[in-house]
């Protein structure tokens, strides 16, 4: 009757012994101010090209922009359940509103099949093709062209297959699938990490052990994506990160409490060493 315990114990000493810490809430961080004005011009943009005729005018609380590390000049606009996600080069993070302003319309256009204002496409050609922008997405390019892809399948658990399993079963597969990446290093203090900035969640390499099992990878995987679903809250100057509504579906997760048990033990035998070493 104790096996199940027995094997808990023996995983968790092992963890313990990696000195992993529970530390992934301190670190991430939500969609910045930046992002959220990304917004308006899209709305913008919408409401224009889609006219006074039939045309889809998603509610402005819909639209999701964020600047992502695609290798090389690349942006996308998908509309899912009634909600628009745009990724834009992150390339493009210090180009003048006027520019995004001028991407917005082409990138909604093409998605309602508009034909864009052309001068809005000039605007856009002369900021993409200057000196500066080709040098930095050649670089983007080549830097990520390769570093990027590899990393999702460790030697034990893929974490391609972990996300899309988290995410059919817990959020409908509702979550937008940031960058998936392992730790380079076997990190030995955070387990996981959401950078909303860079829309990417890196799971610590440590993880990636037949000793430790898969359900705790997937709650680490699951953490982290209701920190997409969950952006940070700013009250009075702070970012809150583990909000009432984070916590309490937390909490739904079936392995909660196992989980939370493998974190504390891991936590304690860690302050015990940290007494002993004192
Ligand atoms: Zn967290």
């Amino acid at each position: 009757m104790n096996q199940e315990r027995g094997l808990r114990a023996v995983g968790c000493r092992h963890l313990t012994a990696l000195k992993v810490a529970h530390k992934m809430s301190r670190l991430s961080f939500a969609m910045s101010e930046s992002e959220l004005h990304l917004r308006t011009p899209f709305n913008e943009a919408f409401r224009q090209l889609a006219g006074h005729r039939k045309g889809f005018k998603p509610d402005p609380a819909a639209i999701e922009v964020r600047f992502y590390p695609y290798a090389g000049l690349h942006h996308t606009i998908r509309v899912r359940a009634g909600r628009v996600f745009v990724r834009i080069s992150d390339v493009f993070r210090s180009a003048p509103p006027e520019v995004i302003r001028a991407l917005a319309y082409l990138l909604v256009a093409r998605l309602l099949s508009r034909k864009p204002p052309q001068a809005y496409e000039q605007l856009y050609r002369a900021y993409a093709f200057s000196p500066d922008v080709l040098r930095a997405s050649d670089l983007a390019r080549r830097q990520r062209g390769r570093k990027v892809v590899s990393t999702t399948n460790g030697r034990v658990y893929d974490l391609n297959r972990i996300f899309l399993r988290v995410n059919r079963r817990y959020f409908d597969g509702q979550i937008e699938k940031p960058v998936l990446t392992w730790s380079r290093r076997k990190t030995r203090s955070i387990l996981g990490h959401h950078d909303a900035a860079h829309d990417t969640i890196t799971i610590s390499k440590t993880l990636d052990s037949a000793e430790v099992p898969e359900w705790f990878v997937e709650y680490i995987m699951f953490h982290e994506m209701l920190h997409i679903k969950h952006p940070a809250k700013i009250i009075k100057g702070r970012r809150y990160y583990h909000t009432p509504a984070f916590r309490t579906e937390e909490k739904s997760y079936p392995q909660y409490d196992q989980a939370q048990e493998w974190l504390d033990c891991v936590i304690r035998s860690q302050r015990e060493v940290r007494a002993r070493a004192a």
